[in-house]
C-alpha cells in the first residue's frame, strides 16, 4: 500500500507558506508506516517543535493502473474520506531551505491520519465535496474540491505516468488555506459537509 499526497493544489494555501502556485501536480509519498491505525491514539512526535494539521480529501484506489487517461481516471477510485497530512512545519522548513527531500517533515509514522469512508456514487461524483476541519471547536479549514488547481482525475493520470497504482492506495489531495499548529490535548474534528468523518485528540 502506497501513500501519495499533493502539495500546493489550493492556490490560497500555496500563497499562503509563500509558494507559486505549480504548473504540475506536486507529488510526494509516505510510507504505510504513516498511517495511523483505527483507534490508536495519537501522540506528539517529540522532533518537532512546531506540529501543523493540513485537512485534506483523501482518495481511495480501487483498481490497479498505470497510464491511465484522465477521462478513464473516475473508474480508478470509488471512496473519499477527509483526512490529516501531519507536517512538522519547521523541520520542513529547515529541509526546504536546504533543497532536500522532505520525509523526516511528513513521512513519519502516525504522520497520516483518515476518516470514515464515503463510498463515491454516479450522484454524489457529480457534486463538489466541501470539508472543514475544526480546533478545539473553531473551524480553522475550509475547502471544496472545486478550489482544486488539479482535480481528482487530473491528479489520478498524472501520478500514474509516474507509479503503478495498486488497490488500497492512498491521495492525500491537497490542502485549502488556514494551515496551523496544533499542541498537546488539542482536539481536531474532520467534517465532510455537516458530517463528522474523524475526531482526534493530540496527546
Ligand atoms: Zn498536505
Amino acid at each position: 500500500m502506497k501513500i501519495f499526497c499533493v502539495g500546493r493544489n489550493y492556490a490560497d494555501h500555496a500563497k499562503e507558506l509563500g509558494n507559486a502556485v505549480p504548473e504540475e501536480p506536486v507529488i510526494f509519498m509516505k510510507p504505510k508506516t504513516a498511517l495511523l491505525q483505527a483507534n490508536s491514539p495519537f501522540y506528539y512526535p517529540e522532533f518537532t517543535n512546531e506540529l501543523h494539521y493540513e485537512a485534506e480529501i483523501v482518495l481511495r484506489i480501487a483498481k490497479n493502473g498505470r497510464y491511465i487517461h484522465p477521462d478513464q481516471a473516475e473508474k480508478y477510485f470509488d471512496a473519499f474520506t477527509i483526512g490529516i497530512d501531519f507536517t512538522a512545519r519547521d523541520i520542513q522548513a529547515e529541509l526546504k531551505k536546504k533543497g532536500l527531500p522532505w520525509e523526516k517533515a511528513k513521512a513519519w509514522d502516525n504522520s497520516a491520519i483518515v476518516g470514515k469512508w464515503v463510498p463515491l456514487t454516479p450522484e454524489n461524483r457529480k457534486t463538489p465535496i466541501t470539508f472543514s476541519l475544526q480546533k478545539n471547536r473553531e473551524t480553522v479549514q475550509n475547502g471544496s474540491s472545486e478550489q482544486m488547481i488539479f482535480s481528482f482525475n487530473t491528479l489520478v493520470a498524472h501520478i500514474s505516468q509516474y507509479f503503478s497504482l495498486n488497490i488500497g492506495d492512498l491521495i492525500y489531495t491537497g490542502t485549502p488555506a488556514g494551515v496551523g499548529e496544533c499542541v498537546t490535548n488539542d482536539l481536531l474534528e474532520g467534517f465532510y459537509e455537516k458530517e463528522k468523518m474523524f475526531s482526534l485528540e493530540i496527546k
